[in-house]
């Protein structure tokens, strides 16, 4: 292999970056030329392609979004569209591709390969809720981001005796919630894998109220029911000063944390070794510290799971 591609997809993360640097890096290190698709698989249909030198990925190891910027495009889910990709990818003789991004990315990816056109995919999405891994890039700088702001919202909170709902990111995911519920000491944390009971809910509330707790906190991820609505409706039922915060867009972005860089330059270092060895349709992710890697195809099949086991130590721990 000669020449490689490197694209970023879907939602961004922090750590894309990081990984990109070492995708162009580790390529370089191994005299293969690394080139550069900007704007995901819409800048992949329209050329959008350059070639990236040792520098060009210098300066952004701890810069959050996507120098390569991301973008989401209907047409690459077409034969159609994905031939399109195929073509421009030919035409820069580049011989296989690394793609950072979601599950929606690793579709592409795997649409690519499938059309006889290597690559292989990095984890990037703040969600973690891809499989084949244990934690996603992005994953631990959102967390990060999450638990400094329940930190200062506990600290009003506690001042005014309030209960506060957090609506967090996860629309399909709980992940975000539950590790930032379970971090930030939480009260309740609302996920999608699981229903939840307004009774209990309250029933928990009463409880903590009446042996004196100055404050609640309530996690909700985003997929599960709105912030407000939740808040409305503890008010209505508790009759207590209940406020909402809804973290949005922050969630996504911000410098890298060491975890989510070394993570990245891991991964991105590996995807490469993979191409090199002529093994494309493959994703790599971690699991207990090593650096695994699954087919493509394989992990599209599978449903995320969110750990049962920390939901309900959370639980015992916010009694
Ligand atoms: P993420 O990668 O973060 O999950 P999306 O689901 O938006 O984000 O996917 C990113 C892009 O991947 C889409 O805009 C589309 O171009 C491409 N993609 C998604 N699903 C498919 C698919 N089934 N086949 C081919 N490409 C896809």
């Amino acid at each position: 292999m000669k020449k490689i591609g490197v694209l970023t997809s879907g939602g961004d993360a922090p750590g894309m970056n990081a990984a990109v640097r070492a995708v162009v890096r580790k390529a370089i290190y191994h005299n293969i030329e690394v080139f550069g698709i900007y704007g995901g698989y819409a800048g992949l249909i329209n050329g959008n392609i350059e070639e990236l030198s040792l520098g060009s990925v210098g300066d952004i190891i701890h810069r959050g979004g996507t120098t390569l910027f991301s973008a989401r495009c209907e047409e690459f889910k077409t034969k159609e569209g994905q031939l399109k990709g195929v073509e421009q990818l030919m035409k820069a003789g580049i011989e296989g591709m690394v793609v950072i991004g979601g599950d929606g990315s690793y579709r592409g990816a795997n649409a690519l390969t499938e059309h006889g056109f290597p690559c292989v995919g990095v984890p990037g999405t703040i969600d973690n809720d891809i499989c084949g891994t244990q934690f996603t890039i992005g994953f631990d700088t959102a967390l990060k981001t999450v638990i400094e702001a329940i930190d200062k919202i506990r600290d009003t909170a506690t001042s005014h005796e309030r209960t506060f709902v957090i609506e967090v990111m996860g629309r399909d995911a709980g992940d975000i919630a539950l590790w930032s519920g379970l971090a930030g000491g939480a009260e309740t944390i609302i996920v999608p894998e699981e229903n939840y009971d307004m009774n209990e809910i309250c029933s928990r509330l009463r409880k903590g109220h009446e042996r004196g707790r100055k404050h609640s906190i309530i996690i909700v991820a985003e997929g599960v029911a709105s912030g407000i609505e939740l808040g409305k409706q503890i008010k209505e039922l508790m009759n207590f000063d209940t406020r909402v915060s809804v973290l949005g867009h922050m969630q996504r972005g911000g410098s890298p944390t060491a975890f989510d860089r070394v993570l990245a330059s891991r991964l991105g270092a590996r995807a490469v070794e993979l191409l090199i060895e002529g093994k494309g349709g493959r994703a790599v992710g971690i699991e207990n510290n090593q650096i695994i890697d699954h087919d493509i195809a394989a992990i599209l099949g599978e449903a995320h799971t969110l750990n049962m086991n920390l939901l309900r130590l959370s639980k015992e721990l916010s009694i």
